[in-house]
C-alpha cells in the first residue's frame, strides 16, 4: 500500500497548484460535535466513490504524546469522562474505515512520542510506539517532543514503528534528510502524497545535543519542492503533515500561528495536518484545508475529499472533529490487551510509596507555584547554592499526579481513591512530573546575567483582565531570592527588583552568586542562551533529587510572595 515517495526535488517540473473545493466553515460548537456523533452512528458507510469521483478520508490526531490511558476530562457540573487512550481510538478508527474501507488512512503529524505519561516514558516510549502501531497510525513526522532523549532514541523508535516516517526538512551537511521526506499511499486508485514537516524549533526546544548535528530547515521552501516533486512522480492529492500549530482562532474564526502562514505560503497542497499547540483548527486558508486537534487523544478529525480522476481535482474537501469518549464504544481487546501488559511491568515500579504531601502541589506559566518552589527548593538545599530556577514547562504534572496506582486504597486526589490529605506518595508521581529526565547542573552567575534570565523568564505574557496570563514554558520557578516584574512594561524592561531572601538588593553587576538550575537551560534551552557559557557542571537527574525532597517528611509548600507581579 504504502510507497516511498521521491527523495528529491532537484529535476522535478513545475506542477500547476490544484486547490479544489468550497472553504470549509470552521466548525467549533460542541453540540453540532455530538450531532455528528449520532450521524456517525447512525450511518454506516459514506456514499460510495461514484464515476470519476473519489472519496479519500484522512483521519488525525494530534500531539499524542502516548496517552495510552484515556484523559479523565471535566464534563462540568463536577462529573468526569474519559476520553481517548489507545484502545478506544483504535475502535473510532475502525469505525472511521467502515465508513470508506477502501480510502481512509490514519495519520498524525509527530510528538506521538516524547514527553508521555509514565506509563510509556518508563519503559523508554517503546509503548507509545506500539500502540500507535497497534491503533493503525499509518504515516507520522517528528515534532519537538520526539527528540527529548536524543537522534538515537528517535532512531530506535522509528525502527520499532510499523509505519513510515516522512522528515522533508531536518537534514545533514550534505542535505540528506533524517528520513524519507514524503511518501506516495495510493487509496480507492488515488495517489496521495505525503510531506513531513518537523517542528524547525526543535534544537532550541529540546536539552542540547539533543538534536545531534541535524540542521531544522524553514518549512515553506521545502514543502513546495517537494509538493512539485510529489505531483510530478504521480501524487494525485498532496497532504502535509507538519509539527507546528495554531496559536488562536480569531474572532472571525480565522486561526492564527506558524502552521497557517505556512499554509499561506504553501503551493500546490491540498491538506495540511497540523500539531504541536494545543488548539482546534478548521479552516480553509489559501485553498489549503488546515486541520488541528487537541492534544492526547482528546478528539481526533476526519478529513474528506472528492477527488474528480476526470478534472484531476479535489473538487469538495471537509473535516469535522470527532471526541473519542472511551465510556460509549467497546475498546480494542487487542490494544487493551497490549496497554495491560505494559502496565503490568510498570506497576510494580511506579506504585512503589515514595512520601506523603499535606496539600496538592500545583503549577503555574504566570507567578510562583506549590510545585515550582518545592522543586527549587529542593534543588538549592541539595547543592547549598544560593539561587535555584527551573522552568514552569520542565513541569508536566501535579504532586500528586494523574497517575493512578493499582492500591486503591492510597489516598489519592483521584476519584477512586482513599480520601486524604495528607495524600500519599508514589514514584510514579516524580516520573509523570519530569518525563524529560533532564539532569540539575551548578554554576556561577552573575547579578547581570540573573535579570537577564529574569526578563526573559517574564518576556512573554500579557495583562488581560487585570491579570498577567503567560502559556510559555519559560516562565522561571525560583529558589533563594524575591523579584518584582512590571507585566505592562516592554518585554526586556519588565524586571523591576530583585533580591536576597534577607532584602539585600543583587543588583545587574558583576557580582557573583551560586546557582543550581537544569542543564536544559544551561544548554540555552527555551532561549535561555544567556547562560550558555556559565561553565555548568552536571549534577543528578532531577526527579532524583526531589524524590529525596519527598522522602525525608510530609511535604508542605506555600506561596510566599517570592515571585510579584506588580500590576496596578
Ligand atoms: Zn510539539
Amino acid at each position: 500500500l504504502i510507497e516511498r515517495g521521491p527523495n528529491s526535488a532537484a529535476n522535478s517540473p513545475d506542477a500547476r497548484p490544484r486547490r479544489g473545493g468550497a472553504p470549509a466553515k470552521p466548525w467549533r460548537s460542541s453540540i453540532a460535535v455530538a450531532a455528528v456523533l449520532l450521524l456517525v452512528a447512525a450511518c454506516s458507510a459514506l456514499e460510495p466513490s461514484r464515476g470519476d469521483v473519489r472519496h479519500i478520508t484522512i483521519v488525525t490526531i494530534s500531539d499524542w504524546h502516548g496517552q495510552l490511558e484515556p484523559l479523565i476530562v471535566d464534563v462540568g457540573g463536577g462529573a468526569t469522562r474519559p476520553v481517548g487512550g489507545a484502545a478506544a481510538l483504535k475502535a473510532y478508527f475502525d469505525a472511521e474505515r467502515r465508513r470508506n474501507p477502501n480510502g481512509t488512512l490514519v495519520v498524525t503529524a509527530g510528538d506521538a512520542f516524547g514527553a508521555t505519561p509514565p506509563l510509556s516514558s518508563f519503559l523508554e516510549d517503546v509503548p507509545a510506539v506500539e500502540a500507535a502501531s497497534a491503533m493503525g497510525v499509518q504515516v507520522d513526522t517528528l515534532g519537538n517532543h520526539n527528540f527529548d532523549h536524543g537522534v538515537e532514541r528517535v532512531r530506535a523508535l522509528m525502527a520499532r514503528a510499523r509505519f513510515p516516517y516522512v522528515v522533508a526538512n531536518v537534514v545533514d551537511a550534505d542535505g540528506r534528510t533524517f528520513a524519507p521526506p514524503s511518501t506516495i499511499v495510493t487509496l480507492d486508485g488515488v495517489r496521495v502524497g505525503f510531506i513531513g514537516i518537523a517542528q524547525p524549533e526543535t534544537p532550541e526546544l529540546v536539552a542540547p545535543g539533543r538534536t545531534g548535528g541535524w540542521r531544522f530547515l524553514a518549512p515553506a521552501a521545502v514543502v513546495n519542492a517537494h509538493a512539485r516533486a510529489l505531483r510530478a512522480a504521480g501524487a494525485e492529492i498532496v497532504v502535509v503533515l507538519a509539527h507546528m500549530g495554531a496559536v488562536s482562532v480569531g474572532a472571525d474564526g480565522v486561526p492564527v500561528g506558524p502552521a497557517i502562514e505556512l499554509a499561506r505560503a504553501s503551493e500546490s497542497v491540498d491538506v495540511l495536518v497540523a500539531d504541536h499547540t494545543d488548539v482546534t483548527v478548521n479552516a480553509t486558508i489559501d485553498g489549503v484545508l488546515v486541520v488541528e486537534n487537541r492534544s492526547k487523544g482528546a478528539e481526533y478529525a476526519v478529513i474528506d475529499l472528492d477527488y474528480d480522476r476526470a478534472a484531476g481535482a479535489v473538487v469538495a474537501k471537509r473535516a469535522v472533529h470527532r471526541r473519542p469518549w472511551a465510556d460509549t464504544i467497546t475498546p480494542d481487546a487487542t490494544v487493551q490487551a497490549l496497554i495491560d501488559g505494559f502496565r503490568a511491568r510498570v506497576r510494580p515500579l511506579f506504585d512503589e510509596k515514595i512520601g506523603e504531601a499535606a496539600l496538592v502541589l500545583d503549577r503555574s506559566r504566570a507567578g510562583e507555584s506549590l510545585l515550582g518552589n518545592f522543586e527549587t527548593d529542593a534543588l538549592r538545599a541539595a547543592y547549598g547554592t544560593d539561587v535555584a530556577f527551573d522552568t514552569s514547562g520542565g513541569l508536566r504534572d501535579d504532586l500528586p499526579s494523574s497517575y493512578r496506582p493499582a492500591d486503591r486504597a492510597l489516598r489519592r486526589p483521584t476519584a477512586g481513591y482513599a480520601a486524604g490529605p495528607p495524600w500519599d506518595l508514589v514514584r510514579g508521581d516524580l516520573v509523570a512530573i519530569f518525563p524529560f529526565g533532564n539532569v540539575a547542573v551548578t554554576l556561577r552567575v552573575s547579578g547581570r546575567t540573573l535579570w537577564q534570565v529574569l526578563e526573559h523568564s517574564v518576556s512573554e505574557g500579557r495583562v488581560r483582565d487585570g491579570v498577567y496570563t503567560n502559556r510559555f514554558g519559560r516562565f522561571l520557578q525560583i529558589s533563594g531570592f524575591r523579584y518584582v516584574f512590571d507585566p505592562r512594561r516592554a518585554p526586556g524592561a519588565r524586571v523591576i527588583a530583585v533580591s536576597r531572601l534577607d532584602g539585600r538588593a543583587i543588583p545587574a553587576d558583576d557580582a557573583t552568586y551560586s546557582a543550581v538550575t537544569s542543564e536544559f537551560l544551561t544548554g540555552g534551552g527555551d532561549g535561555y542562551t544567556m547562560l550558555k557559557s556559565a561553565g555548568a557542571v552536571t549534577r543528578e537527574p532531577i526527579a532524583d533529587v526531589v524524590a529525596r525532597a519527598v522522602a525525608g517528611g510530609l511535604v508542605r509548600a506555600r506561596r510566599d510572595g517570592r515571585i510579584t507581579g506588580v500590576l496596578d
